[in-house]
């Protein structure tokens, strides 16, 4: 078997600063970041919850901070054969989007790793002599997809159509989007900026068409990585390959989720009723399935049927929760008394997210598989005829 190790969901949580608006309207600030730990301040008692997670971000941090901490890592690992999804989630206007895009030429993280990935490719790329009569060249095949879940609809954002893609599963490729456009990424960073902003403007036309759909619908940026290593020593040669990818996720807002979960009392206070609450439920049925799932990660006591099957966002993020795949999880606040509920809301759902755990697996490469079946098999023989 190929070696496996259970690793926990890593989680960050990350407070933006306080907008405009809400200091002109006298909002107070209720979150506090030490270190690693949250503390939360309810303004109607003063009663004051602290969390503890794997990364704290206050008000001042920076882009590179954030990336370097919880998304480099998954680079690196990505280049070791393994598969990492990052996902951020929080409230409408908690941050998300600049934590995962950016503001402007504040990059975020999908800018920075494709940006990443682009110099570690081409820098690591050169064929060169290693040691003698070893030749090693090393060729690497980037791929990008990039989708939006809306309204349990799969629309592709780098090729438009009405076609309504399925999700489907691959005995040895795992989890895949039918029909997804899978871009080349070839010549330079600026390629990788140019799909991106074709992307978020496709989202953004959708966006004013239908009210308020960017911040009720999920996006996946999806990086694959397959590279080549090719060893010439005398008149062998070892190819070995090599594929990972990288999925960046941002969930769509928790504000829905809390209509549909917390039942009358907590709609009655967002004044969701009739007809809002039943879409809010509609539209987030990825997001309540979220929920259901992490309950079912987290609790090791309830033995069951995890419910991935119950919304496209679960089962596109089957592997990453509870799957094969190192996760990262962004928690994104506000940092304002009146956005209590959600954050705090936010922040339980973040630490319960802290344990789940996920059984990480190098992809293997199908030639070393290969070599490794009959290696075993050789010594199974080996064993029959010493046992006779
Ligand atoms: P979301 O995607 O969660 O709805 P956004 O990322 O769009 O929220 O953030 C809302 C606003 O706050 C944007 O104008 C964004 O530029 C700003 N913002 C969010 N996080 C930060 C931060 N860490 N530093 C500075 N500005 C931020
Ligand atoms: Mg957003």
């Amino acid at each position: 078997m190929a070696s496996s190790n259970d690793v926990n969901v890593k989680v960050a949580v990350r407070c933006r600063p306080m907008s405009g608006k809400e200091t002109q309207m006298g909002a107070s600030t209720i979150v506090g970041v030490q270190d690693t730990m949250i503390s939360i301040r309810n303004p109607a008692d003063d009663d004051i919850k602290k969390f503890t997670f794997d990364y704290a971000y206050s008000v001042d941090s920076q882009q590179t901070t954030v990336y370097t901490d919880v998304a480099r890592p998954l680079v690196d690992q990505a280049f070791q054969g393994y598969n990492g999804t990052i996902f951020a989630y929080g409230q409408t206007g908690s941050g998300k989007t600049h934590t995962m895009m950016g503001s402007g030429d504040d990059h975020g993280i999908i800018p920075k790793m494709n940006f990443d990935l682009f110099e570690y490719t081409t820098s690591t790329a050169t064929p060169g002599r290693v040691a003698a009569q070893t030749d090693v060249g090393t060729k690497y095949l980037i791929t990008v997809s990039f989708l939006e879940i809306y309204n349990e609809v799969i629309k592709d954002l780098l090729n438009p159509s009405d076609k309504v893609l399925k999700i489907r599963e691959h005995p040895d490729m795992g989890i895949y989007v039918e029909h997804l456009a899978e871009v080349l990424v070839v010549r330079e960073p600026s390629d990788v900026s140019r799909l991106i902003d074709e992307g978020n403007k496709v989202r953004q036309v959708a966006a004013t068409q239908m009210n308020e759909r960017s911040s009720r619908s999920h996006s996946c940026f999806t990086i694959k990585i397959g590279s080549k290593k090719i060893e010439t020593l005398g008149d062998m040669t070892r190819e070995t390959a090599m594929n990972a990818k990288i999925n960046l996720v941002c969930t769509s807002s928790v504000d829905r989720l809390s209509v549909d979960l917390a039942g009358s009392e907590r709609a009655a206070k967002t004044g969701a009723t009739g007809d809002r609450l039943k879409e809010g439920a509609a539209i987030n049925k990825s997001l309540s399935a979220l929920g259901n799932v992490i309950n079912m990660l987290a609790d090791r006591s309830k033995k069951g049927h995890v419910p991935y099957r119950d919304s496209k966002l679960t089962r596109l993020l089957q592997e990453s929760l509870g799957g094969n795949s190192l996760t990262v999880m962004i928690a994104a606040v506000s940092p304002a008394d009146y956005n209590y509920d959600e954050s705090l809301g936010t922040l339980q759902y973040a630490n319960r997210a802290k344990s789940i755990k996920n059984a990480t697996r190098k992809n293997e490469d199908v030639n070393e598989k290969m070599i490794r079946e009959l290696r075993e098999e050789i010594e199974r023989l080996r064993q029959m005829v010493q046992g006779n």
